[in-house]
């Protein structure tokens, strides 16, 4: 059966307490109780001591002898206290003996104490104690022996008792009230912790259910559970990053691909009506137009490739300077018929990376230098590296990016409006496969630019992939 988790937690914690409680309840009882009884016994035991020089103090006169009246007096009372007196001379000679004297008091006199203290202390185990002292007269010479019997422990004052029993309640108080505290305290406890997981849990409910705005603040008391917090509005916040992205994705290439297909379908359309006769010319500008269609298509699945966090690297040792050479040369026709000079410089290293990724990377760099810079005007490819990074320059002396638009065009679709006014066939989708590629290669890339004065890309790559 499912419980909630503060009544796990309160029940949890009001057993340890309960147990703790008992443990030190018990314990110190026993001890109390093996304290008490020594107490006793020694009391009685020095009791025993002080009759037995009572009864030394009986022994002169003129004949040097015992006080038998007296002794026998005395005998008696003791016996009525509980000890049973048999009082003998240096040659083991019985002077008196309470025993000797009255047997069947003697016995029932023990067995009142006995009954006594089972009754008022039933878990007390009752030992029969024998002392053998010495009688000593004035001068301290020992003129007999004092056998003395008694129940231990026992004892006639009843505040001895009532002190024990004191102790007992206050004990067990104690045990009661600190049980009490301690469940109110766990319960209030439990609930400080289970509110906030409950609150996150709750969060979790609705970022499941497609609510990503949440209004959940950090706890403040554990760093466990804000770490927990501050997760799920990560997770919610980029759960709606993603989410708008992806509905931005579709708004952009449903906006993309609308203008070509109305292109072609208008134009067909008049042709198939007759109002346009299908020339050469109007065929092949739909053909351009289905192109630019196609053209889409492939980004769209060479940067669905690109974002795939698994995808394989085919790693080799690549001859920087070689590779920028070579592609810089298979822009040369275009560059020619722009007017426009590539230079290519630094000194040729090997790198240790995909070969294919990385050329795409300067291609799709170099295509947009050419692309957004003005004819006549020069661009030019740079590479040097460090011990453990290699950095490639794309520069050029282009239309630039403004400040606030030079982090978004690495966004899919993302075209500045300087870039609108050329009609440069692009949709926004190149920069984004060049980010991925290069975050695949484990690399990074930076844009710095000035409006109408030029742009300079900088791809950083590990001279090593890891
Ligand atoms: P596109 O196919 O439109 O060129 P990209 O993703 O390659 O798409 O580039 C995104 C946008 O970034 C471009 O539309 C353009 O506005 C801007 N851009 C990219 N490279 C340059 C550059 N060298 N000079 C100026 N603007 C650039």
């Amino acid at each position: 059966m499912k419980r909630s988790l503060r009544f796990q937690l309160s029940l949890g914690n009001t057993l340890i307490v309960l147990l703790t409680v008992c443990a030190i309840s018990l314990s110190a009882r026993f001890f109390i109780k093996q304290q008490f009884d020594r107490y006793i016994i020694s009391q009685q035991s020095a009791h025993a001591a002080s009759l037995a020089s009572t009864i030394s103090a009986q022994y002169g006169g003129i004949h040097m002898s015992w006080n038998e009246d007296y002794i026998h007096g005395f005998g008696m009372y003791a016996l009525h206290e509980g000890y049973i007196i048999r009082v003998t001379d240096l040659d083991g000679c019985i002077i008196w003996d309470a025993e000797h004297h009255d047997m069947e008091l003697c016995h029932g006199v023990m067995q009142d104490i006995m009954e006594r203290i089972h009754t008022s202390r039933p878990e007390t185990s009752v030992q029969l104690i024998h002392d053998h002292l010495p009688l000593t007269d004035a001068d301290g010479e020992i003129i007999g022996y004092a056998d003395i019997q008694y129940y231990a422990p026992n004892s006639s004052h009843t505040e001895d008792f009532a002190f024990l029993n004191a102790l007992n309640r206050i004990l067990l108080l104690t045990g009661a009230v600190s049980l009490l505290m301690a469940i109110l305290i766990g319960f209030w406890m439990a609930g400080r912790i289970a509110r906030p997981i409950a609150a996150v849990t709750g969060a979790a409910r609705d970022v499941s259910g497609g609510n990503y705005d949440l209004a959940l603040p950090d706890h403040g008391q554990s760093t466990e559970l804000d770490t927990l917090t501050r997760s799920i509005r990560h997770m919610a916040e980029s759960l709606k990053t993603q989410e708008e992205r992806k509905r931005r994705m579709t708004t952009d290439i449903a906006h993309e691909l609308r203008t070509p297909i109305a292109n072609i379908s208008s134009y067909l359309e008049a042709m198939a009506e007759g109002v346009w006769e299908p020339t050469s010319e109007r065929l092949q500008e739909c053909h351009r137009e289905a192109q630019r269609i196609a053209g889409i298509v492939g980004q769209l699945e060479t940067l669905h490739r690109s974002e795939e966090p698994q995808a394989p690297l085919e790693l080799s040792s690549v001859s920087v300077g070689d590779l920028c050479h070579s592609v810089a040369a298979s822009f040369a026709r275009a560059f020619e018929e722009h007017h426009q000079t590539c230079r290519v410089e630094g000194e040729d290293f090997a790198l240790e990376t995909d070969a294919g990724k990385l050329r795409q990377v300067l291609m799709n760099l170099l295509s947009n230098a050419m692309k957004y810079t003005p004819d006549g005007k020069d661009i030019s490819v740079s590479f040097a590296h460090t011990e453990k990074n290699a950095r490639i320059r794309v520069e050029d002396q282009g239309i630039g990016i403004p400040k606030e638009e030079q982090d978004l065009i690495f966004e899919r679709f993302y075209r500045t409006d300087l870039s609108r006014s050329r009609d440069s066939g692009g949709a926004g989708i190149g920069l984004a496969i060049t980010k991925a590629l290069v975050e695949q290669l484990g690399g990074e890339i930076h844009v710095e630019s000035e409006e109408h004065r030029g742009s300079t890309f900088t791809v950083t790559l590990p001279m090593k992939k890891s």
